[in-house]
């Protein structure tokens, strides 16, 4: 039986203390690839925890709002060059704890990185509107003002960037925090908010409980000092979120899952679209939310797509990512890899034909590890569950259409709508499905993966509530708008009524 004997006990961090939660008891992390590796021993959490972070919380948001916002992001630059600092460390950690291979780990850090850089730069600018009044002397203009206390909820397949996308904004905008990372990457939570501690955020300011979702989760969407709940994970625990925040009229915004098309025409180039399904695909071992799941193509070229595209993915090298030779990394979890061999069997009991893959892998190097086969469906219909629910691993489905119309129509016939993309090198195909796919994301001729963070971020139906990350979208999240008139006229001057003669 693999030991604890020597691992870092890592605390929890609440008004600038890092201390270990009032149970006395942990949790372990260890690695996806090798589960003899302890990463460490975390704390968990209770709700005595969370209400002393939620306190700490509330009291430093009195002066935090205060801090002129150029001054916060002074903070967040710094935090910024830190993260750059620390980048190749950080990215293997994450792969330790996580899977996915070193040059992902380096982008997600990347992503950290230009998000508190670009957010930083919101704290000169966080535009108003200022716009004339209908009356004499009177000034009319409108500001953003921060909420409160943020409860910030995150999944492990992002471990450093989600935190990022949303308590960066979040402290630019004047906002106090309490993060729960999702336990299966809490080191990178860690070393996420040692940064910001090191850049000189104020106690209290940011407090992070690590633990299970229930015991730390619900507090943290229900408890009154909280303004506003930003959660990203699956639809099913957003649901759960979404109701325990509905009492207490909380600001909840919410990323979901997905089940991501790529749409391939006949006129596509086929080299081109192979690569961006194997990306889109098997990137991140699938478990992106933007995840290529499901492939459409155009039934004139369709055999020939699905002989290079299992040809590819047969000959990914799986294995631990930290191996440079490594392309795609473990599942993140048993209960994961034990999801995916699910949908395999389902598949095949739909009447998919398994063109590749479908297998656990087992010996060897990976005995230790949740390793599963890239595996590739072909011939699915699309009312399959395979081609509807998300599977979140290395499974594509790819289905046959005969126009761009079926091909949108299976695009947008899923309860999801996060990403989607199309292959053609019709500029008329290109834009209709760029109007008609009802999804949040959008890509040409490439796969429907790859956002950067000066964009909205976010999806439609069951992906998301409205709201976006990244871009300025994002201050929308953490913000409120406050419309102020400033009337120097020195009489009383009533709106729609008291409009004098032109
Ligand atoms: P998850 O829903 O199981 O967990 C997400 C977070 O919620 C974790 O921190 C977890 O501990 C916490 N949680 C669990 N129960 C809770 C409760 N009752 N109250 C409050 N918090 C609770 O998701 P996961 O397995 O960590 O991540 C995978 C999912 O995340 C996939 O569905 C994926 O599509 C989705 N995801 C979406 C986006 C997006 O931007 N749309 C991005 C990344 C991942």
């Amino acid at each position: 039986m693999p030991t604890t004997l020597k691992a870092t006990t890592y605390n929890n961090y609440i008004d600038g203390a890092w201390a270990p939660s009032a149970s006395g008891e942990t949790f372990e992390n260890r690695n996806p690839a090798n589960t003899d590796d302890l990463i460490g021993v975390f704390q968990k959490s209770t709700r005595q925890d969370v209400e002393a972070a939620l306190a700490a919380a509330a009291r430093a948001y009195e002066t935090w709002r205060l801090v002129p916002a150029p001054r916060r992001a002074e903070l967040l630059f710094k935090a910024a060059q830190l993260i750059v600092e620390r980048k190749d460390q950080f990215a293997r950690d994450m792969t330790r704890e996580m899977g996915k291979v070193l040059n992902e780990t380096g982008g997600d850090v990347q992503e950290a990185i230009d998000m508190t850089f670009y957010m930083a730069g919101e704290g000169r600018r966080m535009f108003g509107q200022t716009v004339p009044s209908e009356l004499r002397n009177k000034f009319a203009m409108s500001m953003r003002q921060p909420l409160g206390v943020c409860s910030i909820i995150t999944p492990w397949n992002f471990p450093m960037a989600i935190p990022s996308w949303k308590i960066i904004p979040a402290l630019v905008c004047g906002n106090a925090v309490v993060f729960k990372p999702a336990s299966q990457t809490p080191l990178s939570a860690v070393n996420f908010v040692k940064v910001l501690e090191d850049a000189g955020i104020p106690r209290g300011v940011v407090n992070m409980v690590t633990g299970d979702g229930d015991e730390v989760g619900t507090p943290l969407t229900s408890h009154e000092a909280v303004r506003v709940v930003s959660f990203t994970g699956s639809t099913h625990v957003g649901r759960i979120v979404n109701k325990a925040a509905a009492p207490g009229f909380k600001k909840v915004h919410l990323e979901m899952g997905g089940k991501n098309v790529i749409m391939i025409m006949d006129d596509a180039d086929l080299e081109l679209a192979v690569d961006g399904c194997l990306w889109g695909g098997f990137g991140t071992t699938g478990q992106r939310c933007t995840a290529a799941s499901r492939v459409v193509v155009h039934e004139k070229v369709y055999r020939r797509f699905v002989e290079a595209f299992v040809d590819r993915a047969k000959s990914l090298v799986v294995g631990d990512g930290l191996d440079p030779k490594t392309q795609m990394g473990p599942s993140n979890s048993e209960s994961q890899l034990q999801t995916v061999m699910k949908y395999v069997e389902i598949g095949k009991g739909e009447g998919a034909t398994l063109a590749t893959g479908g297998h656990r892998l087992e010996k060897g190097a990976y005995a230790r590890g949740f390793f599963h086969e890239p595996t590739v469906f072909a011939d699915v219909d699309p009312g399959m569950r395979i081609a509807r629910e998300e599977i979140f691993g290395p499974v594509v489905s790819v289905m046959s259409c005969r126009s761009l119309d079926e091909a949108i129509a299976i695009g947008n016939g899923v309860e999801y709508g996060l990403s989607a993309s199309i292959y053609t090198q019709d500029i008329n195909r290109a834009f209709t499905a760029m109007r008609d796919l009802y999804t949040g994301i959008f890509y040409v001729n490439a796969p429907t993966i790859g956002a950067e963070v000066h964009l909205p971020f976010g999806g439609t139906k069951n992906t998301g509530n409205g709201h976006r990350e990244a871009g300025v979208a994002a201050l929308d999240v953490f913000s409120e708008w406050k419309s102020v008139y400033v009337d120097f006229s020195g009489r009383l001057q009533r709106a729609q009524i008291d409009l004098e003669e032109i």
